[in-house]
């Protein structure tokens, strides 16, 4: 199995850094299935490619295999065309072998690996189920140029036919990470024959890899079947995230590792802490019992407020079915006892549309949510929210942009969170909020969350709209 990947892009030996493998020496990596070799054929500052040629070990899959045999029984276990095809173990390696050039990554070019580049993958053996016309009405969506090549069954007995082999050539001005990530979900769905098992698992892997395109791929559901091996209840769960992607305009916002980043940087002011410390104190000053958290996440703040016996009904609401099952087990949610369980109601839902659920609280709380929507979407969740579901209060945070340069670690003009689409100042906040509260006949009035300083102010700002 042979995949090349070039660039004309000059000096285009930079590849070598971007995939992290030198175009000066040959280099082998051991995978689960065989080995995997990395050179280049060529390499001068004019024309530079990598070619990535997989051994994959018919004998040594057979022994690593569990469960029963095949269809094919035994002999088909030795003698496939897995060691000469482009399938699901081409997947493996790339993860493996150019994993952080497929996330974007690279620590001597970060601009080039974020930049859209010229750029061709040529796939020497790729199995098409679906024919060419499947081939192109995956790959040209995305802005590549295809051609295809199909191979006799047996070039030596031409009324046998086509087989189902093209060599493949794709050509597109893409970032190499985006290329990466392409083929890493659409060989195996091209091949449609994975060579493991797909578990829940796979629905997060396939998201983050295709995160900025599935979403809106016209074959986005075939895809997702094939990626899922033909699990209709996965590709559901899995089409139902998506749909919410698209639908929140961003992506999947709740990633545990991204939030991590956001964690760490704020660690030393516990600010987590603080914030909701601060929202539950406004709860109580304003006699609520009844408050719905859209946005909840993970659930820290419904657990905070389920400890607290005034409140007799908390709802969470977000968009992201993954982070309501997170809440539920933050929560504990299965062993809660039915008084308390009776308290508590998860949502699944977004807050940019109409939603008859939201109505009837007398409070809301909106923390570190906002800066996730799309600014334009800021109109309709203010609908949403402060014209139809209309509680007493709302009680929202959001970064506060100018505290960002206290921050060690963070460059300046980065926002704390990858998903973050703006960060504001006080004066944004108070602006957008005034603007809303004026409109929709609520006061505000506006506090900072954290070590407030001279200069700067709080890290966190929050606004506290009454009516
Ligand atoms: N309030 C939580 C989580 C903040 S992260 C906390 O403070 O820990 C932002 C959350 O907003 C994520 O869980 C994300 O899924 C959710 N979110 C983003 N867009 C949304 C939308 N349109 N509707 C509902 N929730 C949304």
């Amino acid at each position: 199995m042979l995949l090349t990947l070039s660039t004309t892009h000059a000096p285009a030996t930079d590849l070598g850094y971007l995939l992290h493998k030198s175009p000066h020496k040959a280099q082998s990596f051991a995978l689960p299935f065989g080995e995997g070799h990395v050179f280049y054929p060529e390499a001068t500052s004019e024309r530079c490619t990598a070619a990535l040629l997989l051994e994959v070990d018919p004998v040594a899959l057979v022994r690593s295999r569990k469960g029963p045999p095949g269809e094919g029984g035994a002999l088909e276990q030795y003698v496939n065309d897995r060691p000469y095809v482009a399938s699901s173990f081409l997947s493996v390696a790339l993860s493996r072998i150019f994993g952080a050039a497929m996330s974007g990554r690279s620590r001597e070019r970060p601009e080039l690996a974020a930049q859209p580049l010229p750029l061709t993958a040529r796939l020497s053996v790729l199995p098409c189920r679906g024919g060419e016309g499947f081939l192109r009405r995956l790959f040209e969506p995305l802005g590549y140029t295809v051609t295809a090549t199909r191979h006799a069954l047996d070039e030596t007995v031409p009324e046998w036919g086509a087989s189902r082999y093209f060599t493949v050539t794709l050509e597109g001005l893409k970032p190499l990470g985006d290329l990466l990530s392409h083929l890493y979900v659409l060989v195996p769905v091209l091949d449609d024959d994975k060579h493991y098992w797909v578990t829940e698992d796979e629905i997060d892997k396939l998201l983050r890899h295709g995160e900025g395109w599935l979403a809106a791929h016209p074959e986005r559901e075939a895809i997702t079947l094939r990626y899922l091996r033909h699990q209709r209840g996965l590709a559901r769960e899995a089409l139902d995230r998506l749909a919410a992607v698209e639908e929140a305009g961003e992506p999947e916002a709740v990633e545990s590792a991204r939030d991590e980043e956001e964690a760490t940087l704020e660690r030393r002011v516990s600010l987590d802490e603080q914030r909701r410390e601060a929202v539950v104190a406004v709860l109580v000053e304003h006699g609520v019992t009844r408050v719905v958290d859209v946005g909840c996440g993970e659930g820290k703040l419904l657990k905070a407020l389920l400890k607290e016996r005034r409140f007799t009904g908390i709802t969470g609401m977000d968009v992201s079915i993954r982070a309501l099952e997170r809440a539920k087990e933050r929560l504990g949610w299965e062993r809660l006892p039915d008084l308390q369980r009776q308290r508590l109601q998860l949502l699944h839902g977004s807050l940019v549309y109409r939603d008859k659920r939201l109505a009837g609280y007398e409070a809301a709380t909106v923390v570190e949510v906002i800066e996730h929507l799309d600014p334009l979407r800021l109109a309709a969740f203010e609908r949403v929210l402060f014209e139809e579901a209309r509680p007493g209060v709302v009680v929202l945070t959001t970064p506060n942009a100018e505290f960002n340069v206290r921050f060690e670690g963070l460059a300046p003009g980065r926002f704390r969170h990858r998903d973050h689409r703006f960060e504001w100042t006080r004066a944004e906040l108070e602006t957008w909020a005034r603007g809303v509260a004026g409109r929709c006949g609520y006061g505000v009035r506006f506090s900072p969350v954290g070590p407030v300083d001279a200069e700067v102010g709080a890290p966190t700002q929050m606004a506290v709209f009454t009516r």
